[in-house]
């Protein structure tokens, strides 16, 4: 299946869940016995861990057999390069703007380093239904915005879709039309945003970027894998940003975002955001690698993806 990673940047209240609970329903996502209520984006089962303050939530939806990983960006604060490191795991991001209020100052500095990291946002100016809406206006603060970041002519000429997140439709103009529903958007997507660049010969290689205790399973660590495949029960090893091996040990459950749910999967591959159990000192930016991974190999990092476009 191909595949997409993207990240979702906005404001607080400009609609982000809404729009992502109406993606997954429109993607057929949902099974009859998941609620909308219990969308991924809005769970509190994040837990905090050494003082690292987990942020950011994945989810996924299929498009046209194409598997679209949607994570989510912290607002503003960034604690030890965390924007990075998640931005690290995507190719393209969404940056959505409530249609009056245009773009906040917060949301500055999670679009500055998407913009330094080449990435190439599609703008989704949202909640055009709003009375007080004045969605070119907003198009033209966004524009200034990127300027100000120093955006590449690349960057500034960013493909532009106007809807509404609650009323479930997105389309090259405000007025509509608003019965496509999201499939403008998904299609934007797809078309905009490159495929993972991967390695799939290479060793397993895994930059970790979102640490969580959980119940059942422990210490779970999810990433983007950068190269190669990971299976239950393969033994891998730790690496920390020095390359010193932190620890070695074995894979209990590889998870993999499906819709709103996370289910274990026997081989996560190169490109996927995957959720890796059974390590037990790896935490965020070391890097969880085959156990053949060699010195070299080593040597070479994680670096962020650069955008080409195909
Ligand atoms: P988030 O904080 O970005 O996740 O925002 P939410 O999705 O929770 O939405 C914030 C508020 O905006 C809620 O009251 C939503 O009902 C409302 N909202 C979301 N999408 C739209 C829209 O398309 N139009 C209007 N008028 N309101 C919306």
């Amino acid at each position: 299946m191909q595949l997409r990673n993207i990240a979702i940047i906005a404001h607080v209240d400009h609609g982000k869940t809404t729009l992502v609970d109406k993606l997954l329903q429109q993607s057929g996502a949902f099974r009859d016995n998941q609620r909308v209520a219990e969308r991924v984006m809005d769970s509190g089962d994040i837990e905090k861990e050494r003082g690292i303050t987990i942020l950011a939530k994945a989810t996924s939806v299929v498009w046209k057999d194409t598997r679209i990983n949607i994570v989510d960006t912290p607002g503003h604060a960034d604690f030890g390069g965390e924007v990075e490191r998640i931005l690290n795991m995507v190719d393209g991001a969404i940056v959505l703007v409530d249609a009056a209020e245009g773009p906040m100052p917060q949301t500055k500095f999670v679009v500055s380093k998407a913009l330094k990291m080449g990435l190439r946002p599609i703008v989704a100016i949202n909640k055009v239904d709003r009375s007080d809406a004045r969605p070119q206006e907003v198009i033209n603060e966004v524009f200034d915005l990127f300027a100000a970041l120093d955006a590449t002519d690349e960057q500034l000429d960013f493909p532009i879709l106007y809807g509404s997140g609650r009323s479930g439709w997105m389309a090259e103009s405000p007025e509509g039309p608003q019965d496509q529903g999201m499939e403008p958007l998904f299609d934007l997507v797809l078309r905009h945003v490159p495929a993972p660049k991967i390695d799939a010969e290479a060793p397993f290689r895994m930059l970790g970027t979102i640490l969580e205790a959980n119940p059942f399973l422990g210490r779970i660590i999810t990433g983007r894998i950068f190269s190669g495949t990971v299976r239950p029960n393969q033994s891998i090893k730790v690496l920390d940003h020095e390359n010193n091996v932190l620890e070695q040990g074995r894979v209990s459950k590889i998870l993999a975002f499906r819709g709103i749910e996370r289910q274990p999967i026997e081989v996560g591959e190169a490109g996927d955001i995957v959720a890796i159990a059974g390590l037990s000192k790896g935490t965020v930016a070391d890097t969880f690698a085959a156990l053949e991974v060699t010195e070299a190999l080593k040597a070479q990092p994680i670096d962020p993806p650069t955008v080409s476009m195909s």
